[in-house]
């Protein structure tokens, strides 16, 4: 569970989980990764992980966002099957018997689709909608109403968490492109429990771009064709003029001057832009940094972080923690 300033609601949301897992007679452990709170959301985790074996923390040294959390959260378990849930409850937990039933029926990757999105907002929706189109149409990977609400299996995990090394990770996406026999659920978004959505809107273009930046390089192609475009049209302008000069016409045509002016300019700057983003990434790809950093970790020390079946699966992932 990633988590950023929830500490309101973080206890609740732990109890109402662990009950639903303890319901479905699964060996479990929840573990949950403070993206940098201030709020003291970390106390709380601590607070709740010293009354139950099975709940752990991570704390991250700064808010990384929460693909790093979520990432934090993937290498740091240890179970056969993993479950990323937001912490506020707006993933109904209701829905993980179902997950662990088809899990246990041979799906390696469940992905839990929002049906209704009456929950968020209009703006929220509308700024979903436009970076879930972007990504399908661009990246050809099916976003619609994606959330990152899922199950993976352990080789799932293990192909996201070690297999693939990009460091800016957009993990609906990669969740999909490992392949695997994947499924879906459809689950109506709740309203948030407590506390208030942490997205600000720079965080969301921020995602967004990286998105589709990370999925697909579509829009260097897009660049491309305008320029093919804008091409023909200059020929088509170039030959008219020719034209004019060679019927000894008064040089007309100022506004198309203007305009073709204006929207070369235009085209060059967006250009620009793409490719801009796309030698951003590799910039940053290539300084090779961390995701992210801990700071601290709660209820790891437990040696038995599971029922015993469990522990025997898992030695040897559970060694190399401990
Ligand atoms: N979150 C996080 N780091 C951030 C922003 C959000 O770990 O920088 C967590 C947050 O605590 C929650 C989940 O990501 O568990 C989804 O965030 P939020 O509810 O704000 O977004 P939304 O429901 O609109 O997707
Ligand atoms: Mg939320």
């Amino acid at each position: 569970m990633p988590a950023f300033n929830e500490a309101p609601g973080i206890g609740g949301a732990i109890e109402v989980i662990a009950a639903i897992l303890r319901e479905c007679g699964a060996t479990y452990e929840i573990i949950v990764v403070d993206d940098g709170s201030h709020d003291g959301t970390f106390e709380k985790v601590k607070a709740v992980s010293r009354r139950y074996s099975t709940v752990r923390g991570i704390c991250l040294s700064r808010n990384f966002g929460k693909e790093s959390a979520i990432l934090a959260g993937l290498q740091a378990a240890r179970g056969e099957a993993i479950i990323t849930i937001d912490a506020d409850l707006q993933h109904p937990p209701e829905l993980i018997p179902e997950m662990i039933r088809r899990w246990r029926a041979g799906a390696r990757v469940i992905h839990a689709v929002k049906r209704d999105r009456s929950g968020d907002g209009l703006w929220t929706r509308a700024r979903a909608a436009l970076v879930n189109k972007a990504l399908t149409w661009f990246g050809g990977i099916d976003m619609h109403n994606a959330s990152d609400f899922k199950l993976l299996d352990r080789v799932a995990v293990d192909a996201v968490v070690f297999d693939l090394r990009e460091r800016h990770r957009f993990y609906r996406g990669l969740a999909q492109w490992v392949g695997y026999e994947q499924e879906t659920i459809l689950f109506d978004v709740a309203a948030r429990e407590s506390g208030a959505g942490k997205w600000s809107f720079l965080a969301l273009f921020n995602l967004g771009v990286t998105a589709i930046v990370s999925f697909t390089t579509a829009p260097l192609r897009i660049v491309t064709v305008l320029g093919m475009t804008t091409l023909c049209f200059a020929a088509a302008v170039a030959a008219d003029t020719l034209w004019s000069v060679y019927q000894r016409h008064a040089v007309s045509g100022f506004a198309t001057l203007e305009i073709t002016i204006l929207l070369m300019g235009s085209f060059i700057m967006i250009s620009l832009g793409i490719v801009g983003e796309y030698i951003a990434k590799i910039y940053e790809e290539s300084k090779a940094r961390p995701s992210f950093l801990e700071s601290a970790r709660c209820g790891f020390e437990t040696k038995k972080p599971f029922r015993e079946d469990a522990v025997i699966a898992t030695e040897q992932t559970f060694k190399q923690l401990v």
